[in-house]
């Protein structure tokens, strides 16, 4: 059976072709996975049984959902292999915000972040990335209506699964998203930022600062400095001016380690160069690591530096309180755990908020 979200669409016709069904068919399959938000081939009740046996939409299944009093829905879904990883739903009254994981594990293993500790097991299929927009929409019964690739893993390290649910999601014969409202988060790795810079994705690159000088970042994100910041810079450089296309500098504060004077000054200077705004995210605490949040004062104090000196700054508001809907948490507290198919009901966890992407604004002029 052929896993019908690894397929693009000349794939899929060239399938329906050997099999003797007509052409249009694939329009009719299209439909039913990415308009319906069809999980189950039995549903598709207008297809006949040889085109039903042909295909399978789903490899992986649900077993834990989360839900937080905001709406934010945390899944923690196993793979074929066994392997497992989260997807978040994030709700407003006008969105439904998908935040996908890319791979299972992470190679980057950033010292504040939860998805890396137990390092890289590996990437995900682009049918793999995609399920779990259906499995989102499921379980929401919410249309998918933005997407950020800032879940589990580096999405620029499985650049090319990555690029090709990018052409589904934003493709308006399948998922539809305006390419505008989807945001690919990166440690920043220039090789494949100025890959990405190639492809017809006019998205929104959002790349996790952190620190603003190499000393800083060799201590929090040691993998990824193994690239010199200016590179890194260069390129973001290149994929800005290449169309003229958005990026967002992320900026996690950790008490005492990235949050002085100093430090707001440099990422001012960075953010100029960029012409980009800047999301400032409080850090969500992982229990087994040693970093702390900034008090409201010094993140304050911190994004005013950055208005000062004519930067677009945004504070990201919290969601998922009560939902594990940090990166890597929710895995993190049921690995081990016997696998269930009922949500954890009010089960309170004593998290402090994850965060949630707003929506991301215009690079400031003039600066
Ligand atoms: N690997 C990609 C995307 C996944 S993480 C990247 O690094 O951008 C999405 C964002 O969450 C990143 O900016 C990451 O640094 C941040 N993050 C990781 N752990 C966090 C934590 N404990 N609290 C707050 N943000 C965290």
């Amino acid at each position: 059976m052929k896993t019908l979200l690894d397929l693009t669409p000349e794939q899929l016709a060239a399938e329906i072709a050997e099999i003797g069904q007509p052409a249009y068919r694939v329009t009719q399959i299209l439909d039913w996975v990415y308009k319906k938000g069809a999980t189950d081939m039995a549903a598709m009740t207008n297809l006949p049984a040889a085109i039903k046996q042909h295909f399978t939409v789903l490899t992986s299944r649900v077993v834990s959902k989360a839900e937080s009093t905001d709406g934010t829905i945390k899944l923690l879904v196993e793979l074929a292999d066994g392997g497992r990883i989260e997807c978040v739903m994030i709700p407003t009254e006008a969105r439904a915000t998908a935040c996908l994981s890319s791979q299972v594990g992470c190679g980057m293993e950033c010292m504040f972040c939860a998805s890396g500790m137990n390092g890289l097991e590996r990437n995900l299929s682009t049918g793999e990335i995609l399920e779990q927009i259906l499995h989102l929409q499921k379980e929401s019964g919410r249309r998918i209506s933005h997407v950020v690739f800032m879940g589990m893993g580096e999405p620029l390290a499985n650049t090319e699964a990555v690029i090709a649910a990018i052409h589904a999601i934003i493709d308006s014969a399948r998922q539809g998203v305006s390419a505008r409202h989807v945001t690919l988060s990166t440690v920043g790795l220039p090789k494949q930022i100025r890959r990405l810079a190639a492809e017809e994705l006019p998205i929104t690159l959002a790349i996790s600062l952190h620190a603003p000088n190499d000393a800083l970042r060799r201590e929090l994100m040691p993998k990824a400095a193994q690239v010199p910041l200016e590179d890194v810079l260069a390129a973001a450089e290149e994929f800005y001016q290449s169309r003229h296309r958005e990026i967002t500098l992320e900026y996690v504060l950790l008490a005492g380690v990235n949050d002085t004077n100093v430090c707001a000054e440099a990422l001012a200077r960075i953010a100029g160069r960029l012409r980009c705004s800047v999301n400032l995210i409080r850090y969500n605490p992982v229990p087994e690591l040693p970093f702390d949040r900034p008090s409201n004062t010094t993140l304050q104090a911190f994004a005013d530096r950055l208005a000062k000196r004519g930067v677009n700054v945004q504070i990201r508001r919290p969601r998922g309180i009560d939902a594990d809907a940090a990166c890597g948490q929710l895995r993190r507290r049921l690995d081990g755990e016997p696998t269930e198919t009922a949500p954890p009901q009010g089960e309170p966890t004593g998290e402090t908020p994850a965060e949630t992407p707003e929506e991301t604004p215009k690079p400031p002029e003039g600066v």
